[in-house]
């Protein structure tokens, strides 16, 4: 039986772990949700690097491994790469196109947290779409700043932070009223690309509010790319029917 890996954590891998059959296995790192509902299996937690994807692409028998990570989870990435070349196994990998800035937007990049803070400095009420970062950083807020950080984490806030554990997909009319709650006056954001966390900056757009975005990482090739879910699964269906 030639098995499918599919490496996830991102709304786009659970569609496409939805058609996997039985045999076939969906990998989570083990921060989020773990789906009970999925026909596939599903192990939960590192391999140990590359050499311990290596040993685990040889010991179950995987012939395809579908990288469906985030785009800023390059280190998985880097290691899924490396461990099919080691391995000879086929790296397929969904790389959804990244944001890209409109007329009337104001982004500014950055490379890194120190970044962020510089780029925020003038700025009041901040909005964090950057995972859980900011959480590291709660004790040192400037007094004349009082940010909002949604994550996927029920962390506690304190004084100067409100902390919003949701997961998308979020819709213009809740943004814009977590917009007004909060007073935003600046967001914070990685540059996800897709549906689901886009209508933030819309928003932005229509205020005339600045997006402080944290460069993409880059990521190694793959032998085969989708920009999407739709068309990964609808290749790995083809490709499972040809096995
Ligand atoms: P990362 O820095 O690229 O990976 C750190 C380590 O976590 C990897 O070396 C690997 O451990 C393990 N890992 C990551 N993804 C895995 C998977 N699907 N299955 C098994 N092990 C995995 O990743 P990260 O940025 O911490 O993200 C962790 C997970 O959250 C990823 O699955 C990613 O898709 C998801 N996620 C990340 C973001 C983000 O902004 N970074 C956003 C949404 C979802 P070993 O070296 O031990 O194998």
């Amino acid at each position: 039986m030639r098995r499918v890996l599919l490496l996830g954590g991102t709304g786009d891998a659970l569609a496409i772990a939805r058609s996997l059959p039985a045999a076939h296995v969906y990998s989570l790192a083990g921060l989020g949700r773990v789906p009970g509902d999925l026909a596939c299996a599903v192990r939960v937690g590192g391999f140990g690097g590359v050499d311990g994807l290596v040993r685990y692409l040889c010991d179950e028998d995987i012939a395809l491994v579908v990288d469906a990570t985030h785009p800023y989870a390059a280190q998985m990435s880097r290691h899924a790469r490396e461990a099919c070349t080691i391995a000879r196994v086929t790296l397929w990998a969904v790389r959804r196109p990244a944001w890209q800035p409109q007329p009337g937007d104001d982004w500014r990049d950055t490379a890194d947290w120190r970044g962020i803070v510089e780029r925020i400095a003038g700025f009041h009420r901040p909005l964090f779409t950057l995972g859980r970062e900011p959480l590291a950083h709660l004790h040192e807020i400037p007094a004349l700043q009082h940010w909002t950080i949604r994550c996927l984490d029920a962390h506690p806030g304190n004084e100067r932070a409100d902390i919003i554990d949701a997961r998308g997909p979020f819709d213009l009319a809740g943004e814009r009223a977590l917009f007004d709650a909060a007073r935003i006056d600046v967001i914070v954001s990685k540059n996800s690309g897709g549906r689901a966390t886009e209508a933030k900056l819309a928003v932005a757009r229509e205020r005339g509010l600045p997006v402080v975005m944290l460069t993409r990482p880059a990521l190694p090739d793959a032998d085969r790319s989708f920009d999407d879910a739709v068309s990964a699964r609808d290749a790995l269906q083809h490709w499972l029917t040809t096995q």
